[in-house]
């Protein structure tokens, strides 16, 4: 990042930000300090039974017609699980049972022209039933998938890619 996510200062309204840092923008009028922190996003991979995973086909933009797994943006006050419960319930209409962390991995989410840094927060997560499972908000369609059989030229965010691929290598032990 060399140039600064936003054209005007957020506190005066200044339109000279000079990079300090790739990460730090100070405005030259009144020296506020603007930080590039990365938001934080949960996402949940929930296998069935027979252990295919749930994967929804995103409605819009980044990545609308993409593969992705459900999950969102964390809100202010959230814990990860919170987020990822609603987020699910949302997306998917499923109440999340068990929640365990997988792992973390960094990404980029570009919306309306401009590229946020990102940090997504991986789960595996288990449903008592799929039989209320449907598209909802944000979502185009579900499939169910096993993790040999994914199709990753189509996954819509490089973090999904890398946590599916690490969980299938954790289920094939590989
Ligand atoms: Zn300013």
């Amino acid at each position: 990042m060399d140039k600064p996510m936003f054209l005007f200062c957020s506190r005066c309204g200044g339109s000279k930000l000079t990079a300090r840092t790739y990460r730090l923008f100070e405005c030259e009028s009144c020296r506020f300090e603007h930080y590039i922190n990365p938001l934080v996003a949960v996402a949940a991979i929930i296998a069935d039974s027979a252990g295919q995973i749930l994967l929804i086909r995103r409605a819009r933009n980044p990545g609308q017609g993409k593969v992705s797994l459900p999950g969102g943006m964390v809100d202010p006050g959230e814990t990860a699980e919170q987020a990822l419960r609603r987020e699910v319930m949302e997306e998917v209409n499923l109440q999340v049972d068990r929640l365990d962390y997988l792992a973390s991995f960094p990404n980029q989410y570009p919306y309306q022209g401009v590229v946020y840094p990102a940090l997504d927060l991986f789960y595996t997560g288990s449903v008592e039933t799929f039989a209320p499972a449907r598209a909802m908000e944000e979502v185009q369609s579900l499939m169910m998938a096993a993790p040999a059989a994914l199709d990753f030229s189509n996954i819509a965010f490089s973090s999904v890619e890398q946590a599916l691929r690490l969980y299938a290598a954790r289920v094939y032990g590989r």
